[in-house]
């Protein structure tokens, strides 16, 4: 059998009738930027994230530098965030000029430990960029409490995490005061190619976002801001206006098989061997990446590998140590939950459209491969 990490050709294939017919419109209508679609996925977002506004942006990355920009934060400032998190959470803070600082992860959630942050917020810091990795949201009580006796932002990078709530049933993106999201193809709502999403619920800083978006103007020829193009495409968005319908379908398929694995590798007396994801019940984790540690990782790896399993590795390498953050000075155990994370975390495959039998065959593979008893 070949396990595939992520088959997106299935749930193309479910939906291709209702896509063409999107697609059509889209080309007969041959209006290509800012329509109605764009707005009519901007009021989805936002009603599915219970916040006011949405404003569709380029892509996740870019959601990440115009919130940071919405803010006006740039050189001189500080922005307190994860390692342990994709690139462009913190290359977005530092091409504006402004200083990552990087705070430790919670090794049982992968995200940024609150009870770290204190010590690290200084008389510069503008803001806190919590990231909710693999679709579970970081502890956000204690961040929000932080931040409001500072008097500094919250941002969260919520690339990972549309739909995902925290334990007081709040939606990812709604609880800071920017959410950012991404229609990366790999991510819950995946795009025909690149796409974003930034959510608020301050009206003000939804005007400057459609500004920065849009050449620094909201009305033609009058630039009240330095922006850019940072637009989403009519047709991604008439697009993702499909799929949207059968997001909360899709992730409680990845919710089911992040169970059935969890009760699988418990069956086989394998959970000492590979730490497995906490399935937190007060919580809606949406499972963008279902992640193990493991002991022996890379050789574990290896063999899968040999057995046509698709795996991955988030991350291999955390972002203090990266070359293009030489510069801030950080090295090694520096931050050693996230640099141990780095060295023992696997992702198996999650997506919805992942059968039974694919789920057997990766937990059987993984029993043989560490000699546990069989079932
Ligand atoms: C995917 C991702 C991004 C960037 O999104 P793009 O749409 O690929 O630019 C940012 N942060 C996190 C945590 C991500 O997973």
């Amino acid at each position: 059998m070949q396990v595939p990490f992520l088959d997106l050709k299935v749930q193309y294939a479910a939906i291709k009738d209702e896509i063409r017919r999107a697609i059509d419109e889209v080309c007969d209508s041959q209006q290509f930027i800012l329509g109605s679609r764009v707005r009519g996925l901007e009021d989805e977002i936002a009603r599915y994230c219970t916040i006011r506004h949405a404003v569709g942006v380029s892509s996740g990355t870019d959601a990440l530098l115009l919130a940071l920009m919405a803010l006006g934060i740039g050189r001189g400032d500080e922005v307190v965030t994860t390692p342990y998190t994709f690139i462009a959470t913190a290359a977005s803070i530092a091409r504006l000029g402004a200083r990552p600082v990087f705070v430790d992860i919670d090794p049982a959630r992968f995200t940024i430990d609150p009870k770290l942050i204190a010590d690290r917020i200084t008389e510069r810091t503008r803001a806190i960029l919590p990231v909710h990795l693999f679709g579970r949201c970081a502890e956000m009580e204690p961040i929000l409490k932080l931040a409001a006796e500072h008097k500094i932002a919250v941002i969260e990078d919520a690339a990972q995490a549309l739909g995902a709530e925290d334990e007081h049933g709040r939606r990812a993106g709604s609880m800071g005061v920017l959410g950012c999201f991404s229609f990366y193809p790999t991510k819950n709502l995946g795009g025909f190619g690149d796409g974003g999403m930034i959510v608020t619920g301050d009206s003000s800083l939804a005007t400057t976002l459609l500004a920065l978006r849009n050449q620094g103007s909201t009305s033609k020829y009058r630039h009240f801001l330095m922006g850019g193009n940072f637009r989403l495409d009519e047709l991604q968005a008439a697009l993702l206006i499909v799929k949207l319908q059968s997001l909360d379908q899709w992730t409680q398929q990845r919710i089911n098989n992040a169970e059935r694995y969890n009760a699988l590798f418990h069956e086989r007396g394998l959970e000492h061997l590979l730490r497995l994801p906490e399935l937190p019940k007060n919580e809606r984790h949406v499972f963008n990446q279902y992640v193990v540690r493991a002991s022996r990782r890379d050789e574990l790896s290896r063999f899968l590998k040999s057995r046509t399993i698709g795996h991955d590795i988030y991350y291999p390498l955390p972002l203090h140590l990266q070359a293009c953050f030489k510069d801030l000075g950080y090295k090694e155990n520096d931050l050693a939950a996230s640099e141990q994370a780095a060295r023992e975390a696997l992702a198996l495959p999650i997506y919805p459209e992942l059968t039974v039998p694919m789920q057997e065959y990766v937990v059987d593979a993984i029993q043989e491969f560490y000699g546990g008893r069989s079932s």
